[in-house]
């Protein structure tokens, strides 16, 4: 019998990108996955350090690992992601029952780790084994952006597509320079011979990852940007549509617009995280863009792809964030009208340069900010969703509805998920269908 690993994925894309090369070298190995995690006779905890609550949630589960762990003393327990790389070692200290810590940077590694805990013969191992042998995988891996890992994909029409690891920016409140490193792009040769491959398989959409895609290329020898990227990527065939997150406000440029403009596969949709509408706050943040600067830009999108939906990030409560910054946000959310919005109360991190500033906002003023903001942008949704009833959209057919197993799901090119009446064959085509009535996170349709 093959054995099993268990994947379990915290926080964002990128996370859920990662589990996917997780998963591709555990495949590699002959492993089979389980969505369940007491068949595994491994499980990876993917972490994610960006909020304290995706922290605390990971922390539980580890706590309540330890009890399954006493139960099957077999079973390997490896700690992957953005926690395992801030904490390294450390984590053995209070949970010695963890096998193996890996940063985001050195997945790559796991494939030493399986032949040295010889985890292939899982099966056959011998209960009373020490279990003392702790690895970890947290250093500078240089080339690990050159790498090719196998990858175990979750869907066959849409799939993620690292362009770039790392992050140069520091924003003041941000985690992620500290453990996702500095910013590398990928090769276009390489990101272009995966996609080609992903369209051979029959996949149509791709998602280009990066922390801040405008600034691909900036590492790479010769003279490529993100717009000549995106060029190169427009000329694969059967890939029939592009998207990219995420964008950063102070090196979005007008020529990706007129790219975005010039090239059909490439979604209508940008998400450009402004995260305040207050210029002090902004400046704070380390965002390098005034209010004014970021509403330039969003104006001259409007202007030359008047269909582009467009979302953002918001920071609730950032410290010193006055009665009037936070006003100001508001504003900013009445006057640019975003199709979506993902907004968060700020979060202390520690060894970033926000924990040591001044003036922390109450986390009861937080919790009034963000509903507010959730309150008034869900108006603004809820009208543009509205706007669309009766219109003809085209979408494509991803899988059948999470909620109601009769209908199935898909998404318009500006990222509005529309479910319809349809059946399983329509998954991967791309087809016309009229919205019939709008929700505030989705669209009823009919197939024309
Ligand atoms: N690189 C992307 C960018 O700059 O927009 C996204 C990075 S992060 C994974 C996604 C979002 O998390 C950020 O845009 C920000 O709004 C939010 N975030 C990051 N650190 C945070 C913190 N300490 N507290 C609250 N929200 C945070
Ligand atoms: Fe974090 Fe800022 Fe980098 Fe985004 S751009 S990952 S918010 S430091």
């Amino acid at each position: 019998m093959s054995k099993k690993y268990h994947i379990h994925t915290f926080g964002c894309q990128m996370n859920v990108h990662d589990s996917e090369k997780i998963a591709g070298i555990f495949s590699e190995f002959g492993f089979n996955g389980s969505e369940d995690s007491k068949n595994a006779d491994v499980i990876v905890l993917n972490t994610c350090s960006i909020r304290e609550k995706a922290e605390q949630k990971f922390f539980s589960e580890l706590g309540r690992l330890k009890k399954v762990k006493q139960h099957n003393p077999d079973l390997k327990i490896a700690v992957a992601g953005c926690i395992a790389q801030q904490k390294g070692k450390d984590i053995f200290i209070k949970y010695p029952y963890v096998d193996f810590i890996f940063g985001p940077n050195n997945i790559d590694h796991l494939q030493s780790w399986i032949e040295a805990w010889d985890v292939k013969d899982l099966s056959k191992s011998d209960a009373r084994r020490p279990t003392v042998v702790h690895l970890t995988a947290v250093d500078d891996n240089p080339e690990y952006h050159t790498k090719i890992l196998p990858m175990k994909r979750v869907g066959q029409v849409k799939a993620w597509v690292s362009i770039m690891y790392g992050c140069n920016n520091f924003c003041a409140y941000c985690i992620v320079p500290y453990t996702r490193g500095r910013e590398k792009s990928r090769s276009p040769e390489d990101i272009c011979k995966e996609i080609e491959a992903l369209a051979d398989q029959g996949f149509i959409e791709v998602t280009l990852l990066g922390q801040n895609v405008n600034s691909y290329g900036r590492t790479l020898e010769g003279n490529i940007d993100f717009p000549d990227l995106l060029r190169k990527i427009h000329t694969i065939e059967k890939i029939r549509r592009i998207r990219f997150v995420t964008s950063h406000p102070r090196d979005f440029s007008e020529k990706l617009i007129n790219t975005m403009k010039d090239l059909p596969k490439v979604c209508r949709h940008l998400h450009l995280p402004v995260q305040s509408g207050s210029d002090r706050v902004l400046k704070a943040m380390n965002r390098g863009y005034t209010y004014n600067e970021y509403k330039k830009k969003i104006d001259l999108l409007k202007e030359s792809i008047p269909d582009a939906a467009i979302t953002s990030d918001i920071i609730a409560g950032f410290p010193g964030e006055t009665e009037e910054d936070f006003e100001r946000t508001m504003t900013a959310l009445s006057e640019i009208e975003y199709d979506g919005i993902y907004a968060f109360k700020y979060s202390k991190r520690p060894g970033t340069k926000a924990l040591d500033m001044p003036d922390h906002i109450d986390e009861e003023i937080i919790s009034r900010r963000l509903s507010d903001i959730l309150k008034l942008q869900e108006s603004v949704t809820f009208r543009k969703n509205k706007a669309l009833e009766g219109e003809s959209l085209e979408i494509l057919v991803e899988s059948k509805s999470g909620t109601d197993p009769d209908k199935m799901t898909g998404r318009t090119g500006a990222n509005k998920i529309v479910n319809f009446c349809g059946d399983d064959e329509d998954i991967g085509k791309i087809i016309q269908v009229k919205i019939l009535k709008a929700r505030m996170h989705s669209l009823d349709g009919e197939k024309i």
